[in-house]
């Protein structure tokens, strides 16, 4: 175990210390596994389900589907590893769900993850601690944003949430600085690397593959089959977006979870046939970390976090598991990635050095006696935002093939005068896309009783976008389901998102 443990960190540590993507090893290829298509033509496999991307988010749909719902899945990841994106460069925190408005995926998916992953992590021995956290008021006048966090987070059902006076905060953290505090005691933080092998080893034993070194560069749709375009990840890097692009190989799914993280959107962009109206534009932040140098000790046990500020949680505390402490992420807006850059996964996740200036003044707020000097470049992350700056709040989206959640609220004698008016075109395409519908059952046995009475006369498959029965969320695309704005607390919605996409999928 311990020299798992050693592994898995040097593993992650590489990851986190090369500015750039880690070069590429093939180790298992799909592209060498596909049956060449009659007359030379691309390879063409079957397949059931396809997760795009083993971050920690595409292992758990993956294990979900193979465990709990015996599907057989493919997971195609263009790395040359698992977890080598956004889940190798977080703060590794456990979140409670405080932040989140309540009754969003953020909120709900968090506190259901969280107890998902306490539960997972006791059951399969993955390195985790429940630290507790504690989010301060560094002055008076911030009290009132904490009374505010309090509220949301017992709203969205956030267990033993307390609020403290400053003197009990800073008993307990003599290092502390403040002036109120709230106690979240279910607050923790996991090795997130042992979480996700632990994770694949079970798909895998439930006959999950993973094909590493395989990048989806794009897909088609034939008849109602989404036809997915895979390339060996080296050869999409030489892509030069101008010429259209030749797959090594076509995968025809009939699942397929796109989890591929900072590159979701602009790989939905790339399906043809996708209804691209509904895809939110990308936005990315990069939030770097540094870490404490010359000290042996660290100065806090448990989490600070300050008030949030600008859409993040602020520059905080966090310990990894041997109790070493870092600072971060703070917020830069990037602006010079394209679709094709976030395909082909070039981001730079240099940390350059002159940031530390505004931390110093950040940390200080709450930590008055770091040192100058003491703080070292450590490493970065990048959000996969769907919102962009001076935006607010964007929750995460599970976008399906469905009649979608707007339906949920409409009565049902506006939806039969609806369906009297729709063109039986778009009627048909609704009925050969019936797994998918996510009403409540009384509407969804009215929509499809209607659909049916329809199936005589229909004739015709003309593409219809959009339409008013197709909600927002709605994709165009039966049996793809895109994950986009998978930011924090993704790490720990991730077994959640995972119960959820399943269902779904399963319907
Ligand atoms: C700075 C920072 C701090 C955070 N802190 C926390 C925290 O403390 N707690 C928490 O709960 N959450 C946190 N998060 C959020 C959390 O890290 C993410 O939500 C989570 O890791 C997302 O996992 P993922 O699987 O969706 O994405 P990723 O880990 O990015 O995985 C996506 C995978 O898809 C692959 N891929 C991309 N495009 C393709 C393609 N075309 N074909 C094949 N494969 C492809 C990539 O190589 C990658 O491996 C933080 C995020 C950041 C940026």
């Amino acid at each position: 175990m311990m020299k798992l443990k050693l592994k898995l960190n040097l593993v992650r540590d590489s990851i986190r210390n090369s500015a750039k993507t880690p070069s590429i090893l093939v180790r298992k290829s799909l592209i060498s596994s596909a049956a060449p298509a009659g007359g030379g033509g691309v390879p063409k496999e079957v397949a059931d389900c396809v997760v795009i991307g083993a971050g920690v988010v595409g292992i758990s749909v993956a294990r979900e589907l193979s465990l709990n719902f015996a599907r057989n899945v493919f997971v195609i990841e263009s790395a040359s590893d698992f977890g080598t994106g956004t889940s190798s460069r977080n703060s590794e925190v456990i979140h409670a769900g405080i932040y989140y408005p309540t009754n969003s995926l953020k909120a709900r998916f968090c506190v259901r993850g969280r107890r998902l992953l306490y539960e997972y992590c006791k059951k399969h021995g993955i390195p985790h601690k429940q630290v507790g956290k504690l989010i301060v008021a560094s002055r008076h006048e911030e009290v009132p944003k904490l009374n505010h966090l309090m509220n949301l987070g017992n709203e969205n059902g956030v267990e033993g949430l307390r609020m403290m006076e400053g003197s009990e905060a800073m008993a307990m953290e003599p290092e502390l600085k403040c002036a109120r505090a709230l106690w979240s005691p279910t607050s923790g933080i996991i090795d997130s690397h042992s979480l996700m092998l632990s994770q694949m080893g079970e798909a895998e034993s439930h006959g999950t593959t993973f094909c590493y070194n395989n990048t989806v560069v794009g897909a088609h749709l034939e008849g109602k089959q989404i036809h997915l375009h895979i390339s060996e990840t080296e050869s999409p890097k030489n892509w030069d977006h101008k010429s259209q692009r030749h797959p090594d190989v076509v995968l025809v799914p009939k699942l397929v979870v796109n989890a591929a993280g900072l590159s979701s959107a602009a790989l939905a962009r790339c399906f043809s046939g996708i209804n691209r109206g509904v895809i939110p534009q990308s936005y990315y932040s990069r939030g770097c970390y540094f870490s404490l140098s010359n000290t042996t000790a660290s100065p806090f046990r448990h989490l600070i976090y300050p008030i949030p500020e600008d859409g993040t949680l602020g520059v905080h505390v966090t310990l990894d598991l041997d109790g070493q402490v870092k600072f971060g992420p703070d917020s830069e807006w990037l602006t010079d990635i394209d679709d094709i850059s976030s395909i082909q996964n070039k981001f730079d996740y240099t940390v350059h050095a002159d940031r530390a200036k505004e931390f110093y003044s950040k940390i200080r707020k709450y930590y008055p006696s770091l040192k100058d000097g003491s703080l070292q470049p450590a490493y970065a992350g990048i959000r996969p935002r769907v919102s962009g700056p001076g935006e607010g709040f964007a929750d995460f989206i599970v976008q399906a093939m469905s009649l979608g959640y707007k339906l949920e609220e409409v009565d049902l004698v506006k939806v039969k005068r609806l369906l009297d008016s729709m063109p039986r075109s778009f009627l048909q395409i609704m009925a050969s896309i019936e797994q998918c519908f996510d009403l409540d059952k009384m509407l969804f046995d009215e929509v499809v009783g209607r659909l049916k009475a329809y199936e005589g006369d229909l004739k015709g498959t003309e593409d219809v976008q959009g339409g008013l029965l197709l909600g927002e969320e709605s994709h165009g695309i039966p049996g793809l389901v895109n994950l986009f704005g998978i930011e924090s607390p993704g790490l720990t919605s991730s077994m959640a998102i995972a119960e959820y996409v399943a269902a779904k999928l399963s319907k």
